[in-house]
């Protein structure tokens, strides 16, 4: 069973994660089990917190769930330069039945330790640049909803009180 990802409103997925001090084999395998729910969703990226881990680890993988031949994991990273800006439309594991345009950096220098605690640089643009910020955006507590306009996320907040409040059946049951 691939790992159970938390999902909107949950109120970890708002928390600031904690740095992860030293790469353990038990941080090994959290990694692995968070690159099997990111394939198992059809995701192309996924952060320790929507796991249920308040830990600063990201895992992408562009290729996808087909192919699995990009995985990167990163252990702290921390964008380290950001310039330029695009836009495009994202969604996200946690975030129910939602899309939306979300505007970000063009490019970005980020700087983490690989599962081996070693440093590691990555510079990325286009799509790498959009899922590594909307990755570590998730460490800050920061969904991509909390990046639109106050009104689509006050729609969207409506419909997700509508799945979350019980109706008078299931109450019942
Ligand atoms: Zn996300």
């Amino acid at each position: 069973m691939p790992l159970e990802i938390l999902k909107y409103p949950n109120p970890i997925l708002a928390r600031k994660a904690e740095p992860v001090p030293v790469v353990t084999p038990e941080i090994r395998a959290l990694a692995a089990g968070m690159a099997e729910a990111m394939y198992a969703n059809q995701g192309i990226g996924l952060a320790a917190p929507q796991v249920g881990a308040s830990i600063r680890m990201i895992v992408v993988d562009l290729s996808g769930p087909e192919k699995r031949e990009a995985l990167v994991t990163l252990v702290n990273p921390v964008i380290t330069a950001a310039s330029g800006e695009q836009e495009d439309e994202e969604g996200c594991l946690s975030v129910r039945n939602y899309r939306s345009m979300v505007t970000r950096a063009a490019n970005v220098t980020v700087e983490a330790l690989d599962l081996d605690g070693r440093p590691l640089t990555i510079e990325a643009d286009e799509l790498l640049a959009i899922c590594l910020q909307h990755e570590i955006d998730h460490l800050e507590g920061v969904l991509f909803i909390d990046r639109i306009s106050r009104l689509k996320r006050a729609m969207y907040d409506k419909r997700v009180k509508r799945w979350t409040t019980p109706t008078p059946d299931q109450t019942n049951s």
